[in-house]
């Protein structure tokens, strides 16, 4: 007779489909594994015992059934119950957009488990009543850096040279920062002027994630900062991120006047 070869791993589910009429694939990351794909059968009907774990942002172990197409859930074990996205639009945008993120940028089946434990990090600091989008901020300076994509942000990518004005160009088809020298010399389309502050606070978040619990700047700074690592990460990705979309949208509601205008949606 064949059996199957089951084996726990530890995950945090980063998006559930519905898939075929009465089941749901997860992308789940692991520690052992990196990301992969798994098969949650009939947990599209709410009573179904595979149901409850087949939430995005869910931490759990998982038990994996090799199969042909892919890994079949066959048990699991929450391990934690991360409760501030389900009362908090914000938080729940915020973790909406890292795993998109994950999702996008990490390969299959490779695993990475300083990256694993830093996700693991972020998720339990985002149920503290840091603000979201400094905690996003911090998050995705932490991702570059860990998939080897950390844009230079203090110093000109060209030169070296420390960078001092008030402005600085941005252009990340060159690795980041440009002097005003190197700045004037190439003429780079993708590049767009950030004001020093916010290259400082990505870059203090990088050096110390933890600041994002003190680190104090304008809101409107704060959402510089993710255009910022936005440019960034589609020079990377070559793809815009649906949940970028998502998070202007929601800040547009929910500010009195919106310093995000339609064109940059
Ligand atoms: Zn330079």
């Amino acid at each position: 007779m064949f059996v199957p070869r089951i084996a726990p791993v530890s995950a945090i589910v980063l998006r559930a489909l519905p898939w075929r009429e009465k089941d749901r694939l997860l992308i789940l990351f692991t520690k052992e594994r990196g990301k992969v794909f798994a098969l949650a059968q009939g947990s599209q009907i709410p009573q179904n015992r595979l149901a409850p774990a087949t939430q995005t942002g869910i931490i759990a172990t998982f038990w994996l059934a090799k199969a042909r197409e892919f890994d079949r859930i066959t048990d699991y074990r929450i391990e934690r119950f991360l409760t501030r996205m389900r009362r908090d639009v914000f938080a729940l945008a915020a973790s909406s957009f890292v795993a998109e993120l994950l999702e996008l940028a990490m390969p299959m089946e490779m695993p990475d488990e300083e990256m694993f434990k830093e996700v693991l990090w972020f998720a339990t600091k985002l149920e503290g009543d840091i603000q979201p989008v400094k905690w996003l901020v911090a998050a995705q300076i932490r991702l570059l850096w860990r998939l080897g994509w950390m844009p230079r942000l203090l110093a000109c990518c060209i030169c070296g040279e420390v960078i001092e004005s008030e402005e600085v160009a941005f252009a990340p088809s060159v690795g980041g920062s440009l002097c005003g020298n190197c700045w004037s010399k190439k003429s780079l389309s993708d590049a767009q002027f950030f004001p020093y502050s916010v290259l400082q606070a990505i870059y203090s978040l990088w050096h110390q994630p933890l600041l994002m619990e003190t680190l104090h700047m304008r809101f409107y700074l704060w959402h510089r900062a993710l255009e910022l690592l936005r440019n960034h990460w589609r020079y990377h990705l070559e793809v815009d991120l649906k949940s970028w979309r998502v998070w202007v949208q929601l800040n547009s509601l929910h500010l009195p006047i919106s310093p995000l205008k339609p064109s940059q949606l």
